[in-house]
């Protein structure tokens, strides 16, 4: 039994598991009410037998006993008239008896009769038709004795009566009584029987009961336990999506119910997945480029630096700015995609790029040293100044780069970043394509923070203070002009140079809060100086920054009004980089202050950071021939070549051309004789504090 409810079990778990659960419940209520219906047809089955048993034996047997004693009592009855009858000599007195004796005889006869018809005794009774059959020889007997009575006389039929009738009477009654005994004996052996056969009943009835119980309680378990495994999957399966754990396997779900709420469940669990894995795309993905975006880069970053040694890269490429506005932001797009892909192709195997900004990337190299990330950026910048084809239109575009060591130059993120910035910035001054943070600073960097920290301050107290550097015309050997340049007068630190902090005023957008004060400062001195009869036009240096809004243009509006100063009497100095991010927004800016009529002049020509562009949009009055080619002019014959050809050129366009950094009186000497304007330089003078230099200018005027 147990081998094949065993075998059994799995069939069923099988069977059931494909059916739906309302069909399981379904047969398992039927099958047990078919078992109680069966075990209740049975139990009343075996009480019908019963009671026909029962019926039976007490309709025949008592009936048999009855009828047989009645007959024998009849019988009695009647034997004892004949009795008498023998003894009653007077005819007239056996009248009476004849006629009871034969109501007696009738009665017993009607007993005999109807146990006969009554089909209750079969021939097959031996007793019973021994019974009959003594009764019908005791009957002839006893009429033969009463013939005898009237035929033979008294005397011969009382012969008669103790010879045959009276024994066959005596065996008669005997017999009965036999027949009586052995039926009671046959009713108690029949009333044991089915005393055996109700305890039968009781106990089939019982089993069927039990095994009802069983096979019922094994259903409902299975059935409990079929819905609730599936049920209990379902939960754990919504368990682990809850605890963010999308590859866990979701069960088929055996039947329709489960089978649906299982792929329900799967259905949820991938579209949860993917919701998240968009929200973290969202959030950790550029979706113009499909790099990581900043976030994702900084948490890397963050994690690698404590622990590895490495290098970050950042690039920027170069005036991105006049692409986007020149070709549309379409191209833009376009060439930002490239740019990635390229930078994808190129870096995927050595580290993590990402894009941290508009036109700005990062990338994260483990375990190089220097000259491994020179080498990668070289590769890279190489790789990136391969012509774009975008719709079969030729673009060139290059890119620079600041690079930072890590742990060398730092193992905070922050700070690394910082110095990663102002590397770019040094690689775009330089345009060098890139540089590196160590190169960026020649101070320790912990003290440019600190300054940086303090610039607010300094602007404040006013320490931040303009030099002036003399120009000098060569054609009048007077001093027609000055170059302002920045100094900030440290309280502790004494006098720091302008390369030390202007790049991250540059950087922190603060530039635009010095330039404005810087002009003030000039402008006022300058109309001191106009109206001492010092005529100098003086020049300004300007940033990039200071050209995205308009400020720098109402602000030296005002105060040339403020201060009543002829504004051909300031100079702007620009170069190129002043056009790079937006070169639109900064051109019209410079036009403005064109046309309030200050000059405008080209600075540090031929360094690769001024170009001859602008000459063709704007009023510009001067440029600046940088100090590279300055230096030995008189015995390099390139330089030479470099400067002459300017010259002629300037001249052509209506320019005049001052050379910076003059330091001899052989270069000096040189570009006087080839027809240069004006030279500003160690050679003629440092930059010095105004009144320092009012007097200088005083003093040559007695010299000469
Ligand atoms: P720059 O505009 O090219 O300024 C000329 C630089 O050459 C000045 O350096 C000046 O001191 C230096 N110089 C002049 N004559 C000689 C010479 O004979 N030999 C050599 N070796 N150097 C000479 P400085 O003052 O250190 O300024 C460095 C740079 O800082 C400037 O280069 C300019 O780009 C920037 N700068 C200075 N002041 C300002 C400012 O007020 N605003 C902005 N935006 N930039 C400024
Ligand atoms: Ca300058
Ligand atoms: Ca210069």
């Amino acid at each position: 039994m147990k081998g094949f409810v065993r075998m059994l079990a799995p069939v069923m778990n099988r069977l059931m598991e494909r059916m739906s659960i309302r069909l399981r419940l379904f047969i398992a209520f039927t099958s047990i009410l078919t078992l109680m219906l069966i075990v209740s047809a049975v139990a009343l089955a075996r009480f019908n037998t019963l009671t026909k048993a029962i019926d039976v034996f007490t309709t025949q047997h008592t009936r048999v006993a009855t009828l047989a004693q009645k007959a024998n009592q009849h019988t009695q009855s009647a034997a004892i008239n004949l009795l008498r009858l023998l003894q009653t000599t007077d005819r007239a007195g056996r009248v009476p008896l004849y006629a009871n004796m034969d109501k007696a005889l009738s009665d017993a006869n009607q007993a005999v009769t109807e146990l006969e018809k009554s089909g209750i005794v079969s021939e097959a009774d031996e007793e019973a038709m021994g019974l009959l059959h003594l009764r019908h020889e005791f009957e002839t007997s006893f009429a033969e004795t009463v013939d005898l009575i009237e035929i033979e006389g008294l005397v011969k039929a009382r012969e008669h009566f103790d010879e045959k009738t009276d024994p066959l009477l005596r065996a008669l009654m005997n017999s009965t009584l036999t027949v009586a005994e052995h039926r009671q004996t046959q009713m108690q052996t029949e009333a044991r029987r089915l005393e055996i056969d109700a305890a039968d009943a009781k106990n089939v009835i019982l089993s069927l009961g039990l095994a009802a119980l069983l096979v019922g309680g094994w259903l409902a378990i299975r059935i409990a336990e079929s819905v609730a495994r599936p049920v209990q999957d379902a939960v754990t399966v919504a368990g682990a999506v809850a605890g963010g754990k999308y590859d866990c396997s979701v069960p088929m779900g055996q039947g329709p119910e489960m089978g649906a709420l299982m792929n329900a469940l799967k259905v949820m669990r991938e579209s949860i997945a993917s919701r998240e894995r968009r929200v973290m795309d969202l959030a950790y993905v550029d979706t113009l480029t499909n790099l990581p975006n900043r976030t994702k880069f900084m948490e890397v970053v963050t994690d690698t630096v404590s622990t590895a040694n490495g290098a970050i890269l950042l690039l920027d490429i170069n005036r991105f700015a006049p692409i986007n506005n020149a070709l549309g932001y379409n191209v833009g797009d376009r060439v930002l995609q490239e740019v990635a892909h390229r930078l994808k192709v190129r870096c995927a195997a050595i580290g993590l790029v990402a894009r941290l900004g508009a036109d700005e990337f990062g990338l994260l190299i483990k375990a190089a040293d220097e000259a491994a990330a020179r080498g990668h950026a070289m590769e890279i910048l190489e790789q990136l100044r391969i012509p774009m084809l975008l719709d079969a239109e030729r673009l060139d575009i290059d890119a620079s780069m600041g690079i930072v060591m890590f742990p060398a130059n730092g193992t905070s993120v922050t700070l690394l970043m910082r110095r990663a910035e102002t590397a770019l910035a040094l690689a775009k001054r330089r345009h060098d394509g890139y540089a590196f943070g160590s190169e960026a600073a020649d101070e320790p960097q912990h003290e440019q923070l600190a300054l940086i920290g303090e610039m607010r301050d300094a602007l404040e107290n006013g320490e931040f203070v303009a030099f002036f550097q003399p120009k000098l015309e060569l054609t009048s050997g007077r001093i027609v002009g000055a170059e302002a340049l920045l100094r900030w007068r440290h309280p502790e630190k004494g006098l720091i140079p302008p390369g030390l902090f202007i790049p991250f005023a540059e950087q922190t957008g603060f530039i635009r809060e010095v330039t404005p004060r810087l002009l003030a400062q000039v402008i006022e001195q300058v109309a001191q100086w106009h109206r001492r009869g010092m005529s100098i036009v003086t020049s300004v240096n300007i940033s990039a920054l200071d050209l995205t809004g308009r400020r720098l243009v109402v602000e030296t509006a005002r105060l040339l009004a403020e201060h009543k100063l002829p504004p051909q009497l300031i100079c702007m100095e620009i170069t190129e980089s002043a056009l790079m991010d937006d070169p639109e927004v900064a051109l019209r800016h410079l036009e403005e202050l064109a046309a309030l009529g200050v000059k405008l002049s080209i600075d540090d020509y031929g360094s690769g950071q001024a170009s001859l562009g602008y000459v063709q949009r704007l009023p510009v009055h001067e440029l600046k021939i940088d100090r590279a080619f300055v230096d030995q002019v008189n015995v390099r014959a390139k330089s030479a070549a470099i400067i002459r050809s300017t010259i002629l050129l300037c001249h052509e366009l209506g320019l005049s051309v001052v050379a910076e950094g003059v330091e001899t009186a052989d270069e000096l000497e040189w570009l006087n004789t080839n027809d240069c304007d004006l030279v500003q330089g160690y050679h003629v003078a440092k930059p010095m504090p105004a009144d320092a230099f009012q007097t200088w200018v005083e003093a040559r005027k007695v010299d000469a």
